[in-house]
């Protein structure tokens, strides 16, 4: 499973004094000694939209992740209310 760290907490750490005289080792021993954030992975969607093939028109929407409906009316969603998916675009 996978252990996150405190960006900022580690970059502290390293400015400390002794930047660029660390061998590997101590930097293992020094990463290892952070505390691991409280955190948990990004799920991220999309609305996919549900399409009334007879009439080529969006009915509604659908969660990619859990499949969750929601009317076309409500739309604009940024989580999906049933597993929480981020439905917002990825700025990276
Ligand atoms: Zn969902």
């Amino acid at each position: 499973m996978a252990k996150y760290v405190d960006r900022d907490r580690l970059l502290h750490i390293f400015s400390l004094d002794r930047w660029g005289k660390y061998d590997p080792a101590e930097v293992r021993t020094l990463i290892k000694s952070v505390e691991p954030a409280d955190v948990q992975p990004v799920v991220r969607g999309k609305w996919v939209p549900v399409i009334r093939y007879l009439e080529n028109t969006v009915v509604g929407w659908e969660c990619s992740v859990c499949g969750f409906g929601i009317d076309i009316s409500e739309d604009g969603f940024n989580y999906c209310p049933k597993c929480g998916a981020d439905m917002r675009e990825c700025e990276t």
